[in-house]
């Protein structure tokens, strides 16, 4: 079994079949598996990478049926049954897992990929934590107001969760902790806008779950402009499809996902957000042995195609490496997946979430606590949790985050002297 990522849905396969009787290898161009939800906290300087990526190897190691592989995967060849790797080499399988996931979707926009920061992979965010740092060193150095308008003034273009989550940490990391390190600059002047196509935020929850994220965002002087796109990215300020243009020395991208580029290898016609239209048990119709799982994959329920979420993906994956057990030990089909919805939760900052399931909507501090019990629970290790329930104690109790160090690896003057 070749596994392509080791994400939420690849790895839940790996793990399904530790100790089965197939040589499983996984593959993916990262050596780390990121827990995505609290990415956003790597980006607001409140969380460290170690805190929410954890090594494949680490999370594989008591398997030893299951291999790992560091490698980019460039193409899969359905019909001869290989998967060509950057550099050439190829693997053979008797059965596919792709399980790649996402990337950021432009909507065809030239330039805007180069022109946004955005907050899909661990490197975007460490990115994007560097780039409000140092625009706050650049406006306390800068003699020009029109300059330092713009480098206090950041833009987040969508108002789904991702958007969300980061303009709320966003503005405590600015209120909470930057305003106390730049004393001479006027933090009135500090904008956040979030900017959505939509007539809401938040789209698939309740309308009254929507207002309490709106008030929260309101309070913590976040800006929302509902049913305005993007139209335009000027180098300091950006232009709206209504022809509004506000300063913005900072655009972050949250707008959107389509499925990774190797979906488009395995299917002509996609589906929704280019992904591959599978079947109920999660294959390809014309390739029974090609199993495509979690952000990848428009898989079929009641209710329509299902969302790219990670309890969807890690369902999938426990599902998958059910059935091929299954199909191995007693040559019996266990049926279609079926996904168990538990809900969807989006935090905005301190005492502030939403929480909605079947039997309960939560806002205020005890959905803020709902969604802390769950994030801490699902991080993959002991050692994550119990660091960051102490960042997060640290946090609320100091308005501090610690993690504020403007660093890019291999940007370090070298020695003075050889030594
Ligand atoms: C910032 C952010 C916050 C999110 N928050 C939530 C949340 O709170 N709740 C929720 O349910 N969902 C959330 N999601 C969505 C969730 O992360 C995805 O639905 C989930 O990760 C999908 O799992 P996956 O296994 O399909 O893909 P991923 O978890 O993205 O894993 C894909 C893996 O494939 C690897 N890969 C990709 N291409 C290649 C290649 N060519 N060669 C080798 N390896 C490759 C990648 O390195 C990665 O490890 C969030 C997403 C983001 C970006």
């Amino acid at each position: 079994v070749v596994i392509v990522g080791a994400g939420f849905a690849g790895l839940a396969v790996a793990k399904g079949l530790r100790l089965s009787p197939f040589d499983v290898l996984v593959v993916d161009r990262n050596n780390y598996h990121l827990f995505t939800p609290l990415l956003y906290q790597v980006a607001s300087a409140l969380l460290d990478p170690s805190e929410i990526a954890h090594p494949i190897r680490a999370v594989l190691r008591r398997s030893p049926n299951v291999d790992v592989l560091r490698a980019e995967v460039e193409s899969v060849d359905v019909e001869a049954h290989t998967v060509r790797l950057a550099g050439g080499s190829i693997l053979t399988y008797d059965h596919l897992v792709l399980a790649a996931g996402s990337v950021n979707n432009y909507f065809g926009a030239q330039g805007w990929a180069e022109a946004t920061a955005s907050l899909k992979f661990l490197s975007d965010a460490l990115r994007l934590r560097n780039l409000v740092l140092e625009r706050f060193e650049a406006a306390a150095a800068t003699p020009d107001p029109v300059r330092r308008q713009s480098l206090l003034s950041f833009v987040i273009v969508g108002g789904g969760p991702t958007g969300v989550e980061y303009a709320g940490a966003l503005s405590e990391l600015i209120h909470g902790v930057l305003k106390k390190d730049y004393e001479r600059l006027d933090f009135t002047r500090a904008r956040i806008t979030l900017i959505e196509a939509a007539g809401t935020i938040l789209s698939p929850y309740d309308a009254e779950l929507r207002e309490a994220a709106l008030r929260t965002l309101a309070a913590r002087g976040v800006g929302v402009i509902l049913q305005s796109r993007l139209a335009e990215i000027l180098p300091d300020r950006v232009r709206l499809d209504d022809g509004r243009e506000f300063a913005a020395g900072t655009v972050i991208w949250t707008a959107g996902v389509a499925a990774a580029p190797l979906a488009a290898q395995v299917v002509e016609k996609p589906g929704s957000h280019g992904r591959v239209p599978v079947s109920a048990n999660l294959t390809l119709p014309s390739h029974p042995e090609v199993h495509v799982i979690g952000d990848m994959a428009e898989a079929p329920s009641p209710s329509g195609p299902l969302p790219m979420l990670a309890p969807v993906a890690i369902q999938q994956g426990q599902y998958l490496a059910t059935r091929l057990r299954s199909l191995v030990a007693t040559a019996h089909d266990p049926g279609p997946f079926l996904y168990r919805d538990r809900g969807i939760m989006a935090t905005i900052g301190r005492n502030q979430a939403v929480v909605q399931t079947r039997h309960l909507k939560l806002s205020g501090l005890p959905g803020w606590l709902f969604w802390l019990a769950v994030h801490l629970s699902f991080l993959i290790d002991f050692r994550s949790r119990a660091v960051v329930l102490l960042n997060w104690a640290w946090e609320y109790l100091f308005y501090d985050r610690p993690v504020r160090q403007i660093v890019t690896a291999g940007s370090e003057p070298g020695p003075a002297s050889p030594l």
